[in-house]
């Protein structure tokens, strides 16, 4: 049985830099403290927690001799200064991808121009942004809510990084009927989710089964499952190792794996180790 990697899967350049930035600041001997959940899988927190990274709700419960961590999603000014007022050290993890949003709402609200960020008004990385321009952003999921906008100045069309470019695009289209101004549409969507997703359906081809490594909860797990049974029926989306039945293999001559933008590359190993024993047990039964 071939164990097939899809092209890309696992941590996205955000998530790794972030939890990198935690580990050098464990390093330094620091007690470190992330603000909301640092990525959205339990085995990975669970290894960070060990290292003695835990996690704070509210800015509020940092303490002086602490080291606040502010997650790749971002944060509001206003927080980030709370932050930095309290603990003894903030390690700023803002994906690069997520600032370039933040700044340009910030430096179009410096304009007096509206800023309209396609996106979920409820995630955190949509909180954030909106504090970058609080009087001048709106959040908008898609088009159907752009006949709920007020008439537009010089309006700036910019993109929460996971949505789809569809929606994008036809929310930035519809916005033009609310403004005689000039609408400039800056597309801030980051690759990461959508490569992976490619990578997932093409390899979902070629195999007879696939697993996808990702926590349930975690949306971009589920949507790769979702892919890769387009074309490959026997897909199972899992945490760990420990979750793969023998038996769904049996018959099986190729099996593909792919991993959710929060699955740690050190899971993804365990599961590919677990399925060439699958295999080579299944060659051993199978000797004359
Ligand atoms: S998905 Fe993209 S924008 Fe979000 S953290 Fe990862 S690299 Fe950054």
């Amino acid at each position: 049985m071939q164990v097939l990697l899809a092209n890309e899967y696992g941590f996205c350049f955000g998530v790794e830099r972030a939890v990198e930035m935690v580990e050098e600041a464990v390093g330094e001997g620091a007690k470190v403290r992330a603000l909301g959940p640092l990525i959205h899988n339990e085995q990975e927190m669970q290894r960070l927690a060990h290292e003695g990274v835990t996690t704070i709700n509210l800015p509020s419960e940092i303490d002086p001799s602490e080291t606040a961590v502010i997650r790749a999603h971002g944060v509001t000014p206003e927080v980030q200064r709370e932050l930095e007022a309290k603990a003894k050290n903030v390690v700023d993890a803002t994906c690069p991808f997520v600032t370039r949003v933040q700044k340009l709402a910030a430096r179009a609200a410096d304009k007096d121009r509206h800023v309209i960020v396609v996106g979920s008004p409820e995630h955190p990385e949509m909180i954030g942004v909106k504090g970058y321009a609080p009087e001048h952003a709106f959040i908008i999921k898609d088009e159907s809510e752009v006949a709920s906008l007020p008439r537009l100045r010089n309006p700036l069309v910019v993109s929460q990084t996971t949505i789809k470019a569809k929606t994008f695009f036809d929310t930035a289209e519809a916005i033009k009927s609310k403004t005689d101004d000039e609408v400039e549409i800056i597309n801030t969507i980051c690759s990461a989710t959508r490569d992976r997703q490619d990578a997932a359906r093409a390899l979902a081809t070629m195999v007879d089964a696939f697993y996808v490594i990702g926590g349930r909860h975690s949306s971009n797990s589920v949507k790769l499952l979702a892919v890769c049974k387009e074309s490959c029926e026997k897909s199972f989306l899992i945490e760990t190792e420990e979750e793969i039945d023998a038996d769904d293999l049996i018959g099986v001559e190729k099996v593909g794996v792919t991993a959710g933008a929060s699955t740690p590359n050190w899971l993804i190993d365990k599961v590919v180790k677990r399925l060439e024993d699958i295999g080579r047990s299944f060659e051993l039964i199978l000797k004359p």
